[in-house]
C-alpha cells in the first residue's frame, strides 16, 4: 500500500506544474490557518459595534416573521422590521453594496444574535451551513476582509490574492507555472504586509517564503535512517502530509466545480470537460481517488440532474442569449 502511494506521488511530483499547484494551494491553507483566530476576533468587535451603534439591533430585538424573512441566493425581501433595519445596517458597511450579496449564506433571525450570520453577508456563495471562521476556506475570510468596511486595508492587496486563489482552483489541469507561482509569492506577501501588528500572521511570512523558495523534498520514511537528512536546511514534509495538501486542495476544486454547476454559472458542457479532467486524473491516482469518492458522488449526480434536464426542455437552463 505504501509502494503504491509513494510511487503515485513520486510522479506527480515529477511534474514541476503540477508541484507548483500543490504548493501554491498549500500557501492558501496556511494563510487560511493564519487568518482564523484573526478574522473570528475581528467579527465579534464589528458585531459589538454594530449594537453599540444601535441599541435596537441587540439581542432583545427578534424577527417576527419567521420563514417569510428567508434569503434566496442574492435576493432578500425583509418582512419585517428588524431583518429590514439589520440589512439596511449590512448594507452600510458593505464595500460592493451595489453588487453580489449572497443573503442566501445568512439565517437574519440570528443577527442579533450570531455576529458569524452578519459576516456571511460579506462572503461568497455556498457558505449558508459554516458557523464560524475554522470551517471557512481562505477565500471566505479573504472575500469577508474585502467587502466588510471593518477591516482597514488596502483592498487591492486582497484582491489580487483572490485572484491568484480562483486561478489556482479553476486551473483545469491543475497546474501553475513557475514564473505564476513567484508572482503569487509576492502578492501573498503585500497582502501579509498589511497586518504587522498580528503575529500570527506576521508569522507565517516566513513559512510562506520557506515553502515557496525550497525544492520542497519529500520526507520518504525509507530514508529515516540516512544521517542528518531531518537537520538540513529546508522544508521536509512527510508523504501523509503531502497527500493531506492534496487532497484539501481537489476537495475544495470539486467544491467549487459543484457550486458552479448548481448555481448554473457555466454551461453543462463546461462542467462535464471539468469533470472529465479530474477523472483521468483520479484513474492515474488510486491513492487520492479512494478519498474524493463522495465528492466525486455528489458532483456527478448533480450533472447528471441537470443534463437531464437540458435534454427534457433544450435551452430552458440556459440564460438569454447565451449559447
Ligand atoms: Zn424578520
Amino acid at each position: 500500500m505504501l509502494d503504491m502511494v509513494l510511487s503515485e506521488l513520486a510522479a506527480r511530483l515529477n511534474c514541476a506544474e503540477y508541484k507548483n499547484w500543490v504548493k501554491a494551494g498549500h500557501c492558501l491553507l496556511l494563510l487560511r490557518g493564519c487568518l482564523q483566530g484573526f478574522v473570528g476576533r475581528e467579527v465579534l468587535a464589528f458585531h459589538r459595534g454594530l449594537l453599540a451603534a444601535a441599541p435596537g439591533l441587540g439581542p432583545r430585538a427578534t424577527c417576527r416573521s419567521g420563514s417569510r424573512c428567508s434569503p434566496r441566493a442574492r435576493q432578500f425581501q425583509p418582512q419585517c422590521q428588524v431583518c429590514a433595519e439589520w440589512k439596511q445596517e449590512i448594507l452600510k458597511h458593505h464595500t460592493n453594496r451595489n453588487g453580489d450579496i449572497h443573503w442566501g449564506n445568512c439565517r437574519p433571525g440570528l443577527w442579533p444574535v450570531d455576529a458569524w450570520e452578519v459576516a456571511k453577508a460579506f462572503m461568497p456563495r455556498g457558505l449558508a451551513d459554516k458557523t464560524g471562521p475554522e470551517e471557512c476556506d481562505a477565500v471566505a475570510l479573504l472575500s469577508l476582509i474585502n467587502s466588510c468596511d471593518h477591516f482597514v486595508v488596502d483592498r487591492k492587496k486582497v484582491t489580487e490574492v483572490i485572484k491568484c486563489r480562483n486561478e489556482i482552483m479553476h486551473s483545469s489541469e491543475m497546474k501553475v507555472s513557475s514564473v505564476w507561482l513567484r508572482d503569487f509569492q509576492r502578492k501573498i506577501q503585500n497582502f501579509l504586509n498589511e497586518f504587522k501588528s498580528i503575529p500570527e500572521i506576521v508569522a507565517v511570512y516566513s513559512r510562506i517564503e520557506q515553502l515557496l523558495t525550497s525544492d520542497w523534498a519529500v520526507y520518504i520514511p525509507e530514508e529515516d535512517q540516512r544521517d542528518g537528512c531531518e537537520f538540513e536546511a529546508g522544508v521536509y514534509l512527510s508523504v501523509s502530509q503531502v497527500n493531506e495538501i492534496e487532497m484539501e486542495l481537489l476537495k475544495e476544486k470539486l467544491q467549487e466545480i459543484y457550486l458552479q454547476a448548481k448555481e448554473q454559472e457555466v454551461l453543462p458542457e463546461e462542467i462535464s470537460n471539468q469533470l472529465e479532467v479530474v477523472k483521468e486524473f483520479l484513474r492515474k491516482n488510486e491513492d487520492l481517488r479512494t478519498g474524493l469518492t463522495e465528492d466525486m458522488q455528489k458532483l456527478d449526480s448533480l450533472h447528471l440532474q441537470h443534463q437531464k434536464l437540458e435534454s427534457k426542455e433544450p435551452g430552458a437552463q440556459r440564460p438569454e442569449g447565451k449559447v
